[in-house]
C-alpha cells in the first residue's frame, strides 16, 4: 500500500477545487460536472472510471486547459488556469501537459518519427531538452523498427504507442489519457498498459487515465469513481507490484 505520509509530501501536480461545468447548447444548459474536487500528486498513476456521460472527458479537458469551468478552480503545477488568459493557458498546456486520446490523432502523411518531432516543433522545443530524441523514445516503446512507418502501416497498438511517445517526449508534468485502450484489442491494450506502467514506475511520469477497462484501473495506483458529474469514492488500489510498493 502507499505510504500516505510520503504521498502527502509530494508536490501537487493538479488540484481541482469545487469545479462545476455546464455546457451551453443554444439556450439549454447541459450539466457535466457538479462540484468535483481532486488532487493528483507527483508520480501518481490515477484511473478515473465511470459510466458513459458521467463527465470523465470533461474533467480531463478541464485539467489540461482545453476547456474552462463554469465555476471552481483548477491548478496545474501551481498555476491557476482559471485566472490566466487563453494564451497563457495554451502555454501552460504546451509545457506541462501531454494528451493521449482513444483515436490516436496521428497525422497520416507523416512517419512515426516525424509525428513526434512535429509535436516538439509546435511546442517550440526544437530538440527536447531531456536528451530523448524521437528515435530513442520510439525504441523505448519497442518501435525501433517502425521509425519510418506512416500511421496506416502501423497496428492500432503501435499507433497508440507513437501517440504516447509524442505526448511524453517533452517530459510533461502530467500525461492525461482519455480511454487510451478503447480502440485496441486485448493484446495491444496489454502492451499499451505495460508501457504506461513502465513510464510511471521507471520514469516517475504522473499519469491520469480515463477508462472503462478494469485491467487499466488495476494497473493504476488509485481509482477514482465518477457518476453523474460527481466523484463517488476513492479506492486505494490493493494491487501493487513490488516496484510500486517501493515507490508509493
Ligand atoms: P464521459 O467522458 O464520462 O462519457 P463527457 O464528459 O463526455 O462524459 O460528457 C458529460 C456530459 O456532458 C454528457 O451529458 C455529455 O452529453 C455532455 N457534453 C459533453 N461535451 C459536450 C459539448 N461539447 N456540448 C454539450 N454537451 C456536452
Ligand atoms: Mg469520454
Amino acid at each position: 500500500m502507499s505510504d500516505p505520509v510520503e504521498l502527502r509530501q509530494r508536490n501537487d501536480v493538479i488540484v481541482v477545487d469545487d469545479v462545476h461545468m455546464i455546457y451551453r447548447v443554444g439556450r439549454v444548459g447541459v450539466p457535466a460536472l457538479s462540484g468535483v474536487d481532486m488532487t493528483i500528486r507527483e508520480g501518481e498513476f490515477v484511473a478515473v472510471m465511470g459510466p458513459s456521460g458521467c463527465g470523465k472527458s470533461t474533467l480531463l479537458h478541464l485539467m489540461g486547459g482545453l476547456l474552462s469551468p463554469t465555476r471552481g478552480r483548477i491548478k496545474v503545477d501551481g498555476t491557476e488556469l482559471t485566472s490566466i488568459s487563453d494564451s497563457q493557458r495554451t502555454e501552460v498546456r504546451r509545457q506541462k501537459v501531454g494528451f493521449v486520446f482513444q483515436r490516436f490523432n496521428l497525422l497520416p502523411t507523416l512517419t512515426a518519427r516525424d509525428n513526434i518531432t512535429l509535436a516538439c516543433q509546435i511546442r517550440g522545443d526544437g530538440q527536447p531538452s531531456n536528451g530523448l530524441n524521437a528515435t530513442r523514445i520510439l525504441a523505448l516503446l519497442g518501435l525501433e523498427n517502425k521509425v519510418h512507418h506512416k500511421p496506416a502501416e502501423l497496428s492500432g497498438g503501435e499507433q497508440q504507442r507513437v501517440a504516447i511517445a509524442r505526448a511524453i517526449i517533452s517530459r510533461p508534468k502530467i500525461l492525461l489519457a482519455d480511454e487510451p485502450t478503447g480502440s485496441l484489442d486485448s493484446e495491444n491494450s496489454g502492451i499499451v498498459l505495460d508501457m504506461l506502467q513502465e513510464l510511471n514506475i521507471r520514469y516517475g511520469q504522473t499519469i491520469l487515465v480515463i477508462t472503462h477497462d478494469a485491467d487499466v484501473a488495476a494497473t493504476a495506483g488509485r481509482i477514482v469513481e465518477m457518476c453523474d458529474g460527481k466523484i463517488l469514492n476513492r479506492v486505494e488500489n490493493l494491487y501493487y507490484t513490488k516496484e510500486q510498493k517501493r515507490l508509493y
